[in-house]
């Protein structure tokens, strides 16, 4: 099947991953249809791409956002809906492909839904596999839903596994070593002492790829890095010491599979979303993009290095979470996104991120409390981590990262 006559609803329009799909829905003329389009609170680019796209329905998370959203649509066919029950529903409405791109655990309960409900599944959002990783992949076999993955690392892995063939009969027999590159993020470089003083500017400017605010501080502190590592133990069932992060600053490789004789299966981009958002829209066929071809010998070099865990603990705590069955995945999930609202706020240190999310862990016997058995278990697990990463944000936080 190609992209011609796709219908797809984006959940996250109006983000980073939202902007790089629908411009490839746009340049597609045509051969894609938009049922629906979500947003949180940003209504007036929601409105602008609900009439760009002739969208059926659109939601607004913000349910105090109804109406201004209602004003901005007024003479148009779109209907509209409000609040994290209506993503639910709408997530249902039947389509050919579910773009879930909405940030953070708020995408758990609506990739769920379209889970449940839908053939295909481009996921972007990863914190639903970090949240929930065992009961979602168990849904999605359940209801046979494809889950499609749109980070970069994840769709290359997949497209080194062999793409669709692979994902017939998940054969991981003659597979070593699942690799994931890493650029290292804007502070690669720097010492612990300059680490401690970094602003939100410097941390969300990130070296090679434009994302939004949330995921550029996780590539900063290699959080990300550690939500991608638990990703793809979900997504490829592959145990832990099967799994490896390398830093790769140029960002031009973003995984590897090692087979079990010695060879080794890489896929290459420039590195621009575009490709992998491409490969899951089109699934199982290719399609034309305005991704940069890649040019090896004007690149020149790439280069590659084990990520260095004291200064980036993140990578250290990725290690114990994988090794771990137990539920440290979805309260590292919650206390890292309320420890990075802090940080953007000014509130808290960019040292005192990692440092919240491994003091929530230990306040929570992550360890040794179980996985989420369901959607409620997740909620309730990420309700109560970020009450404790909350109140660790509004103490003497230097002390927690000295
Ligand atoms: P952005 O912050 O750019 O966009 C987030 C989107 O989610 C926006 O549409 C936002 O709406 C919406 N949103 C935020 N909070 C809520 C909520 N509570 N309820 C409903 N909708 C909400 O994020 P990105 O596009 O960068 O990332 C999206 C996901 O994709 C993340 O999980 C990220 O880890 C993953 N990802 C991103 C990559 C990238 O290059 N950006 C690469 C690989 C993965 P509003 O505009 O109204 O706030």
């Amino acid at each position: 099947m190609s992209t011609d006559g796709r219908t797809i609803s984006v959940f996250g329009a109006t983000g980073s991953v939202g902007a790089s799909t629908l411009d490839l829905v746009r340049r597609a003329d045509g051969a894609m249809r938009i049922d629906t389009l979500t947003a949180n609170t940003s209504v007036n680019d929601l409105a602008a791409l609900a009439r760009e796209f002739d969208a059926h329905h659109v939601v607004i998370g913000d349910a105090a956002s109804y109406g201004a959203l209602k004003d901005a649509l007024s003479n148009t066919g779109t209907t509209i809906a409000a609040g994290a029950e209506a993503l639910c529903e709408a997530a249902q409405r039947p389509v050919d492909l579910v773009m879930a791109a909405i940030v953070g655990a708020a995408g758990l309960a609506p990739t769920i839904a379209a889970v449940r409900n839908q053939p295909l599944v481009a996921l972007a959002n990863k914190e639903t596999l970090v949240c929930a990783g065992a009961f979602v992949i168990a849904e999605a076999a359940r209801c046979r839903c494809l889950l499609i993955p749109v980070d970069s690392e994840h769709s290359a892995l997949l497209q080194a596994l062999g793409g669709p063939a692979f994902l017939e009969n998940r054969d991981l027999s003659q597979v070593a070593e699942l690799i994931i590159t890493a650029s290292g993020g804007p502070f690669l470089d720097l010492g612990a002492a300059e680490l401690a003083r970094v602003t939100p500017e410097q941390a969300v400017a990130h070296p090679t790829w434009s994302m939004g605010a949330k995921i550029s501080v996780d590539s900063a502190t290699l959080m990300n890095k550690a939500l991608e590592l638990i990703e793809a133990k979900h997504l490829f069932s592959v145990p832990a010491g099967r799994l490896r992060a390398v830093v790769h600053p140029q960002s031009i490789i973003h995984g590897l599979v090692r087979y079990r004789d010695g060879s080794v299966v890489a896929q290459m981009a420039n590195p621009d979303m575009r490709a992998p958002i491409a490969f899951a829209l089109g699934w199982p066929d290719r399609t034309p993009t305005p991704v940069k071809p890649l040019d090896l010998a004007e690149i020149g070099t790439l280069s590659f290095h084990e990520p260095d865990t004291e200064r980036f603990p993140a990578m250290r705590l990725a290690r114990q979470i994988l090794e771990s069955d137990g539920g440290a995945a979805t309260i590292c999930n919650a206390a890292n996104e309320v420890a990075v609202a802090a940080f953007l706020d000014r509130r808290i240190g960019f040292a005192d991120i990692v440092a919240i999310v491994e003091r929530t862990v230990a306040e929570l016997d992550g360890f040794a409390v179980p996985a989420p058995a369901g959607l409620e278990d997740a909620e309730a697990l990420d309700t109560e981590a970020r009450g404790v990463a909350a109140r660790f944000a509004a103490t003497d936080v230097s002390r927690i990262a000295g």
